[in-house]
């Protein structure tokens, strides 16, 4: 299928042409169509699948034709979970909406009031908006839907996770009733489905098997890590790999983030902190830096995990696993976008095993386990019963491989090192059932995998970075 099928005015055509896009992505295939014909529609899609302009570009269509309304509010909403979300579909809008004349602006915490205010006291074409200020606005009585025609919300999954699910209904009741309604999700539940319902007339429902779509793109990878100085000279370890030209890192406090940010630029690393406490101009500034490639490490927490798009993320590195499954797809849906590979790279201490769990059980696959050689862990991640228990270790540098065999078991001692220290982790699983040694993970699962360090990266060269149209081509 090609773009000029989908029956988009030619400004909008001229403006995706611009962008080199070589054909609709699936779920912009299904979508638009449906959003264009005015179908109510719930998307279950990730980021990172072309899903931005799945409704954007129907949402310009739109605005193709004049209002037949008068009146200063906004004739599409689109509602974000987060600022970073709301700032790119905003850019997203501007991108694909280059050649028409259109007032959007986005609306979100963090900064001051005085300039959202003026947006809306002239007719605005498209709101883009987090829903905690935009209820302010609305108690203000500085907000008038009366013009609005369709309601988007983006990553709705996220917003109810984030406790905003009373002020999209708010928001969603102050619109008219006749308007189109799309619902994009990356996962759904029962909650999900009571919002839906509410806000939805006899929908379509669209399934891109997201997940899978996103993570087949990113090689995944695992290692054991003892403490948080075994995690930090691994990462230094990883560092060293010159293919890694932009990565973010992931870590689990802010706190945290702004320490190993500044601990990396002290040792050279062109590296930014990014997280929630930050002001919204110095977020904006971390990005912008990344995006322009004047910073190649993002450090940050989960509030980069979702909407951040950043064309060339070579890696994601997850210093520490995410607490919640869902948003260790999110964090490396950072890589392997529009249509190019990446690689995800996880550490996993002993207190996180319960979290390894249930992320391996959620996206329904077992990581391939790998050891930095002269940077074992004490104790290595079993390796499951009856399969290829063959382990392999990388060289202590980037660029080789060795093939010795690890052993098997729970979390055993690795060889070479101490094997009279008690476990500083994995005691905890080995002993929590029931006295039986046995992993909380690792159990009938997949072995070690070999993936060898070539030419000063992890991974062959099928999985470098490859260009945005070749996995949707
Ligand atoms: P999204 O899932 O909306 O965050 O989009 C992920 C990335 O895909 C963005 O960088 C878009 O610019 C890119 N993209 C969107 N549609 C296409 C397409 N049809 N072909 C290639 N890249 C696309």
């Amino acid at each position: 299928m090609s773009f000029s099928s989908l029956n988009l005015a030619a400004p909008i055509i001229k403006a995706i042409n611009l962008c080199g896009y070589a054909s609709p992505t699936p779920i912009q295939e299904q979508a638009i169509p449906k959003a264009l014909e005015g179908r109510d529609l719930i998307a279950s899609a990730q980021t990172g699948t072309g899903k931005t302009a799945a409704f954007v570009l129907p949402a310009l269509q739109r605005l193709n034709a004049p209002s037949t309304l008068k009146g200063k509010g906004p004739r599409i909403l689109v509602l974000t979970p987060t600022r970073e979300l709301a700032n790119q579909v905003s850019e997203a809008v501007r991108t694909y909406g280059k050649f028409m004349r259109i007032r959007s602006g986005a609306i979100l915490g963090g900064v001051p009031y005085f300039e959202q205010q003026r947006l809306l006291s002239q007719p605005v074409d498209i709101v883009i908006a987090t829903p905690g200020r935009l209820i302010d606005l609305m108690d203000s009585g500085r907000v008038n839907f009366s013009r609005l025609e369709l309601l988007v919300l983006d990553e709705a999954d996220r917003m109810l996770d984030m406790g905003f699910s009373e002020a999209v209904q708010t928001i969603a009741s102050a619109t008219p009733a006749t308007r189109q309604t799309l619902l994009f999700t990356a996962t759904w539940d029962r909650n999900m489905e009571s919002l839906a319902k509410r806000l939805l007339k006899e929908p379509v429902r669209i399934d891109i098997a997201g997940k899978k779509t996103t993570l087949e793109a990113i090689e995944q990878q695992l290692h054991a890590a003892d403490d948080m100085q075994h995690k930090s000279r691994m990462l230094h370890h990883l560092l060293a790999d010159k293919a890694m030209t932009r990565a973010i890192i992931f870590s689990s406090t802010k706190r945290h983030a702004d320490q190993l940010a500044r601990e990396l630029s002290e040792q050279g690393h062109s590296a930014m902190a990014l997280h929630g406490d930050m002001t919204q101009g110095a977020r904006t500034r971390a990005i912008t830096k990344m995006k322009q490639g004047n910073v190649r490490l993002l450090v940050a927490t989960d509030v980069a995990a979702r909407g951040l798009d950043v064309t060339g993320i070579t890696h994601v590195i997850n210093y520490d696993l995410p607490k919640n499954a869902e948003d260790y797809v999110h964090r490396i849906g950072r890589t392997g976008r529009a249509g190019a590979t990446g690689i995800a790279i996880s550490f996993v201490s002993g207190r996180e095993l319960d979290t390894l769990n249930r992320i391996e059980r959620y996206i329904g696959q077992t990581l391939p386990r790998l050891v930095i050689a002269g940077l074992e862990p004490r104790y290595a991640l079993r390796a499951p019963k009856g399969g290829d228990s063959r382990g392999r270790q990388s060289s202590g540098r980037p660029g080789a491989s060795t093939g010795r065999p690890r052993t098997q078991g729970s979390w055993t001692p690795a060889r070479g090192r101490s094997e009279t220290r008690k476990p500083e982790f994995g005691a905890r699983s080995e002993r929590s059932q029931g006295g039986k040694k046995s992993s909380s993970f690792g159990e009938g699962r997949a072995p070690y995998r070999e993936v060898k360090h070539q030419g000063g990266r992890t991974g062959d060269s099928s999985s470098r970075p490859t260009d945005r149209r070749n996995r949707w081509a």
